[in-house]
């Protein structure tokens, strides 16, 4: 597949390829262009050249694109979600729901395109004020592998509806559905230029993306590390940022909690998307009084759990995404062993045998009395690995959660409101949620605190994000 400016099909001005593997078989399903640093010129070019025609259109134009997007991508979705299955991993099942929720996000700011992109203010005898909510010109945005449709909807709908343009880079290992997806979004009408994708990788491509000095804000969705680079790489030329980096989320199931409804959620929680999901669940608290029934019941669940290419449609976890990960994860269980950090209940290895041996597979894991400074709870497991931690009481569930450097969500399990409000206040988290984990539906703001980034995608907030204010003071 080729990349996308200003509307065509063009290759790297390299004119080098990688290629794109199926996590599943090892096979290669397509190749991508190496995109260079005059690749991204040439984007930022592109989007720069559209940007006032595209911002001068109302945002009613606007909303009605991405509402025609919307429908031509639902249209296509049993394409779109075979294609992010076979580069990603994920069950079929999983991609029908991430290119459907990509549509509904498109949906949701297409319905803000009446809002007021705006204010009056009245200064008594001083005059009057108009303040105008303007675009804020070509963006950048830079996407990881996980969730490359979702997170492409988070970054696309509010930067375009507010009247800016985009450059993205899509991961190397999963760019494939949103290349295609862009030309949906091209076919529904949005003009060549307003939305440019480079692939590449992110040393190249990606940095060429934060330092061009065109580009107004980066939107990095990514790892920590990559995410410290960006802000020194964004901090020099003083562009506004928004860094949606890595969690460890906790959840803490209480001794009053519905015990179906929490196990549901742990495995839901931790397995969705092979674990490789921004707010999975990382971290298990179980208050001691259920402990014993409640991680019974849950690795019976987790060893019952079809591992399978994402294309069977008994698939409920596919394999991880690339090699990378697969490596990372290996060591990590290998050293929990040698090290006695905890005890394997279930899993703890790559998987192996005929349908396995040439995709990245991994067995979902559940491992109990997990040392305080493993890396099972230090950092982010971004696979299938589930550590659980008994606590005596809530007081010590929230003081470990806190532990953690990173404060994406997090989320509790019980029937008391008491329990509810303690959490809410302490629980350092962008999103607490109660009785459920991991839903990020577009209505709301979403995004961390400490090492889990800056700022905040979706909901009305993320729109306001991708303007600025500019105001006409009027002294009669
Ligand atoms: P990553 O390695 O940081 O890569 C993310 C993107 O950044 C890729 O497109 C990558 O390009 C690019 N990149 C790498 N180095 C770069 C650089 N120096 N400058 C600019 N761009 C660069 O992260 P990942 O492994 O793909 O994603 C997993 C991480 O994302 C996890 O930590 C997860 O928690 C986090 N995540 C967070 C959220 C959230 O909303 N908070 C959501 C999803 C995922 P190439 O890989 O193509 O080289």
């Amino acid at each position: 597949m080729f990349m996308r400016i200003h509307g065509v099909d063009v290759p790297s001005s390299s004119d080098k390829w990688r290629d794109v593997l199926n996590p599943a078989t090892g096979e290669v399903i397509d190749t991508i262009p190496e995109g260079t640093a005059d690749d991204v010129k040439a984007a930022v070019d592109s989007a720069e050249s559209v940007f006032l025609e595209w911002s001068e259109k109302t945002m009613r134009e606007r909303g009605l694109i991405l509402f025609r997007a919307a429908t031509i991508v639902r249209e296509e979705h049993k394409r779109l979600a075979r294609l992010l299955t076979m580069e990603q991993g994920k069950p079929l099942r999983e991609a029908t729901d991430e290119v459907r929720g990509f549509c509904n996000i498109l949906e949701f700011y297409a319905g803000l395109s009446s809002q007021p992109a705006g204010d009056a203010v009245r200064l008594g005898g001083q005059g009057d004020c108009m303040v105008v909510n303007e675009p804020l010109g070509v963006c950048g945005a830079i996407i990881p592998w996980n969730m490359p449709v979702i997170i492409m909807g988070w970054k696309t709908a509010p930067a375009l509806l507010a009247g800016n343009t985009m450059v993205m880079k899509p991961s190397s290992t999963a760019p494939l559905t949103v290349l295609s997806i862009s030309k949906i979004l091209g076919d529904a009408g949005i003009p060549p230029g307003v939305l440019n994708i480079v692939t590449g990788s992110g040393s190249t491509a990606g940095e060429a993306i934060v330092t061009h000095p065109s580009v107004q804000k980066v939107s990095f969705t990514g790892s920590c590390a990559t995410g410290c680079r960006i802000r020194e790489l964004a901090g020099s030329h003083n562009k506004d940022l928004v860094l949606e980096l890595g969690g460890s989320d906790p959840m803490i199931v209480m001794n009053d909690a519905d015990m179906d409804n929490a196990v549901e959620g742990a495995v839901r929680g931790r397995f969705y998307n092979a674990g490789q999901t921004c707010t999975a669940v990382k971290r298990l608290f179980v208050h001691q009084d259920i402990a014993e029934s409640f991680i019974r019941r849950l690795t019976s669940r987790v060893e019952a759990l079809h591992v399978k290419n994402g294309l069977d449609s008994l698939a409920e976890m596919g394999p991880l995404n690339n090699r990378q990960q697969y490596d990372t994860l290996s060591e990590i269980m290998k050293s929990v062993k040698e090290n006695r950090e905890g005890t394997i209940l279930t899993g703890g290895s790559p998987m192996q045998g005929e349908s396995y041996d040439n995709g990245y597979f991994f067995h979902p894991t559940l491992v109990k009395d997990v040392a305080d400074d493993s890396p099972l709870v230090t950092g982010e497991i971004f696979g299938p690995v589930l550590p659980i931690i008994v606590v005596p009481d809530l007081g010590t569930a929230i003081s470990k959660a806190n532990q953690s450097p990173y404060g994406l969500g997090a989320s509790v399990w019980t029937r008391d409101l008491a329990t509810v409000k303690r959490v809410f206040r302490e629980v350092h988290a962008g999103i607490i949620w109660v009785n459920r984990h991991v839903t990020v539906p577009p209505e709301i703001p979403f995004g961390g605190t400490k090492e889990s980034g800056v700022g905040r995608e979706n909901g009305y907030q993320a729109l306001q994000g991708y303007t600025r204010s500019k105001t006409l003071f009027l002294g009669w």
